[in-house]
């Protein structure tokens, strides 16, 4: 006997069923939302939380964490969401953060200073959004060390997005090279 699809009304085999098209899309869409939420749990911005690595031409190194420069506008933020979708699709552990912001937070809150720092040097997958736009005080060069130093000793995943490496110490700069894969984006690049 054949029944109609409860949701696009085509010709279906099974009874109270979604036929096999409305049934693969609807796990599709389950899941895509679920990526979602965890891309806004782990700090991504509203604005990214639909960023693919599909949306780029270019195809980027997902295992080694990349160091991407590039004027403002060409899509920086963009990849580093989707690099961070990447991996929250293979289960991984991620954290994104924007970096004039992590400071403010941290001074608004220094009660609990201690415990984020601790996170971000400890989390697996870290991904730093415009490092170098915030003040570089010895507080923030401080804070910034420690972060990286601990990441590299201990070889946990950070990608970051960087302007110009004018405004980032050179001792962060050369830390962070280090341990990642330079991207250079052109404008527009997605
Ligand atoms: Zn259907």
């Amino acid at each position: 006997m054949v029944n109609k699809c409860p949701k696009c009304g085509r010709d279906t085999l099974s009874v109270d069923y979604l036929c096999e098209r409305c049934r693969t899309r609807s796990i599709f869409d389950a899941l895509l939302e679920q990526i979602e939420k965890r891309m806004k749990v782990s700090g991504v911005p509203p604005r990214y939380l639909h960023a693919s690595l599909s949306d780029f031409k270019e195809e980027y190194d997902t295992e080694a964490g990349l160091f991407i420069m590039g004027p403002v506008g060409c899509g920086k933020t963009h990849l580093l969401a989707a690099l961070c979708r990447n991996h929250l699709l293979k289960a991984c552990k991620c954290y994104f953060i924007n970096a004039p912001l992590f400071f403010a937070d941290l001074k608004a809150n220094l009660d609990k200073s201690h415990d984020k720092i601790k996170f971000v040097s400890e989390v697996p997958y870290l991904f730093i959004d415009d490092i170098g736009a915030e003040r570089v005080t010895d507080y923030v060069f401080e804070i910034w060390y420690r972060i990286l130093e601990a990441r590299y000793s201990n070889m946990l995943y950070t990608s970051v997005t960087l302007n110009s490496v004018d405004t980032l110490d050179e001792r962060l700069f050369r830390r962070l090279r280090d341990s990642t894969k330079l991207v250079e984006m052109e404008e527009n690049e997605v």
